[in-house]
This record gives C-alpha cells, structure tokens and sequence, in this order.
C-alpha cells in the first residue's frame, strides 16, 4: 500500500465561503487557546500538557462554549495534534541546542494554514468525478463544494487538509492505492544538468536529445521580478503597497506551480521512455556549493545561475532528482548515479576516454586524441551513459550505487493539478 497526496482547488459559493472562513477562524481560535493553556500549565503548575490531556479539555470545553462546536470534533482534534507536533519539534530542537528552538507561536488568521479531517465520511465526504479528474466535496456544516483537479491514479480516501492560501482554498486528500501504475520504457540515456538547456541526454542509440527550458517558467520568473520591483519602490503601509504585496504572492504562487509542473512532466516523460537512466551523484548540498564556486575552482553551475536557469536550477535540482527517483522506483526504471568525481563527464572524452580539462566557457567537445567532437553537455551525458552501460554489463565490476526511493522521499505533495480555473 503506498500513500499519495492529490491537491484539488475548492470553488466554493459566497455562502460557503463565509462558512469556510468561520470554521478557520474556530480552529485558529483552538490553535492558540490550546497554546495558551500549555504555557500557563508550564508557567503555574510547571507542567507540561500532552495532546491526550488538551483532548479530554476539548470534550468538556465542547460542552461549556458552544462556539466551539462549529466544527467538527475529530477534526478539532487534528489542530490539537498539529499543535503537539509544533511542540515535539520545538522540544527536539532544545534537545539537539545548536539550533534555534523557536517557541511555538500564536497565529493569526491570515497566518493560519488551515485544517483537516481525519477519516473519510466523519464530516466530510468527497466525491471524485470519472477518473478522478474533478469532484465535489460534502463537508459538515458548509454544503456540498466544487472542486477541480486531476489525480493520477484511483486509490481509496484516506484524510484531507483543508488549506486557506491567498483567499483560495484548496483540498488535499491522502489517497491509499494499492499498485503504483507507471510503465518504464525500455531504452537508456545519460543526462547531464543544463547550463544553457534544462537538461541533455545521450541516447543509447547515439543520438543526443535536448530538454529545453520552459518558457513559461522563464516568463513567470520575470512578471515576479517586475512585480518585486514594483512592491520595493511602494510606501510603507499604503493601499497601493498591499495590493502590490498581494500580486507579488499571486505571482509567486503561479511560479511554483508552473515550476512544479515542468519537473513533474519532465520526469514522468524520462521514465516512460528509459529503462535506464544516468545522471551525476549531487547532492543538495553540493548542488548549492558548487554552484558558488570561488575564483580558483569556480562552481559548475556559475553560468546557469546568472542565467535563464537560475529561476528553476534554484529550488529544482533536489525536487526534480527526488521525482526522477520516486518515478523510477515505480517503474522499474533503473536510475544510477554516476561517481562524477573519479569520472570527471565533463573533462572526459566519450570517444577515446582521454581527460582533459575543459574551462566551463567552451561550449563543445573536440578531442585532440581521436578527433571526436560533441556538444559540451552531450559529450559530459555519452560519459555517464557508457560508464552506467559497462557497470550494467560486468556485474563483477564495482557496482553501480543505484538508488532507491527512501523513506524520506515521499512522492511530492501535489499531483500536478490543472489549477486554471
Ligand atoms: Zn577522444
């Protein structure tokens, strides 16, 4: 059984919406009663409270206050437990010191993220359309909500998160499936990381293929520049300054989503069509790294960040590996990370394998041993291909690190849903 997530935008009438936000403004109201009561256990008794101790005072506070009795009650219990998670954290992070520990806060409703419900039919009941394409929501006390959104695969309703973001809400359902549908290809490629281009491939066939940039990204990125600008040059608490401030989060929404999209299309198309794939051995961390550089060493990606790729290679290495490997698990697809330090793709000759150094500026390949010649990133992408083949082919050699879907790396939270309205 494997657990997914699906975001569905809610579109609900001018009555639901006001119910929606009475029943955000009861939650957010719980939230911060039930943080004010574990302080002042901790600051008079010195005790400190559990989530089963606020749960028993929510049942009696349900009786006194009708108020809250808005909404529904397991419900009401999971902001407890969000509440409880908050503290979990702030007592791991006093524990581990060196960090910051941040007390948790109160929140206003602005701030406030929204709520959820735990099993299906206990005050809310959703209703997917043919495929799972659409739907509608049933919820306790507010009616019966559109919603519009796209899952990729059936599976059976678990819980959902109701999220109030930027005036929008939105639903996201956890969905239990029991077999992961995704069809592998069956030939194989190296990718290497763009500079210019998003990504280049070298085919098992000998041909080279090119992931493009994606424009709409690209154009995203500048219409949230210009709109920073803009917000920057505003006077402080001014009618015009909130309403640039509201554009700007607006943008920003649009650009994750467009972003999230092009990674999530991207990696679905690599894994239908290879049964293998290689790529470089990066981490995050050596992602950020290297793509500083100093003056002596400079990173790999320095042009890529003063470039177009800078607004998706930013935030995108370490999502979009991440989906790469999640798909590939489900697949079958076998993904390998090469050992780029000892291989060195980029200073290496696909042809002869002679090793030379290359300054990030020269564009092309050209080998003085054998004469081959090739694009900068498809000679790099030809490396990691033949080294990911030769591994795959003498079993007896050092193995290919090959890498699986951990624990950790749960699939994205969204399932790219069509946002537009
Ligand atoms: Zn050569």
């Amino acid at each position: 059984m494997e657990r997914r997530k699906i975001t569905y935008r809610l579109y609900p009438s001018k009555g639901q919406t006001e119910a929606l936000g009475m029943l955000l403004r009861s939650h957010q109201q719980l939230y911060n009663a039930a943080l004010e009561q574990r302080i002042d256990a901790w600051r008079r008794r010195r005790v400190s409270l559990s989530y089963q101790d606020q749960c028993k005072e929510l049942t009696s506070l349900r009786a006194e206050c009708p108020e809250f009795t808005v909404a529904n009650c397991s419900s009401q219990q999971r902001t407890l437990r969000r509440l409880d998670i908050a503290f979990q954290a702030f007592f791991r992070r006093v524990a581990a010191r060196g960090e910051r520990a941040g007390f948790p806060r109160f929140k206003s409703l602005d701030a406030f993220p929204g709520f959820g419900f735990k099993s299906h039919g206990d005050g809310w009941r959703f209703t997917p359309g043919a495929d799972w394409k659409h739907g509608r929501l049933r919820l306790q006390g507010v009616g019966t909500i559109k919603a519009r959104g796209q899952a990729r695969q059936a599976g059976e309703i678990k819980s959902c998160e109701m999220l109030h973001r930027d005036g929008q809400w939105l639903l996201s359902l956890t969905i239990e499936c029991a077999t992961i549908e995704r069809q592998g290809g069956c030939a194989a490629c190296g990718l290497d990381w763009g500079v210019e281009s998003f990504a280049t491939l070298a085919l098992d066939d000998g041909g080279e293929h090119i992931v493009a940039n994606p424009r709409r990204v690209a154009k995203a990125a500048k219409e949230l520049r210009k709109a920073q600008r803009a917000l920057a040059r505003k006077r402080r608490g001014g009618k015009t300054r909130q309403r640039a401030r509201k554009a700007v989060s607006r943008l920003h929404r649009r650009l994750a989503n467009q972003r999230k999209e092009f990674l999530h299309q991207t990696s679905a198309a690599l894994v239908a069509r290879f049964a293998m794939i290689a790529t470089e051995d990066l981490s995050i961390r050596n992602m950020t790294a290297s793509a500083k550089g100093n003056a002596a060493q400079p990173g790999k990606n320095v042009r890529a960040k003063a470039g177009l790729n800078r607004e998706i290679l930013d935030t995108a290495p370490g999502a979009f590996l991440a989906m790469l490997r999640y798909k590939a698990t489900e697949a079958g697809t076998e993904y390998i990370e090469v050992p780029t330090r000892k291989l060195k793709p980029s200073q290496t000759c696909p042809a002869c394998g002679r090793v030379e150094k290359k300054p990030l500026r020269q564009r092309h390949h050209a080998c003085p041993a054998c004469g081959h010649t090739a694009s900068r990133d498809g000679a790099a992408a030809r490396v990691m291909l033949n080294w990911a083949m030769a591994q795959l082919a003498s079993p007896g050699r050092e193995p290919a690190r090959q890498v699986e879907t951990s624990a950790d790396i749960s699939p994205p939270a969204t399932e790219t849903p069509s946002m537009a309205a």
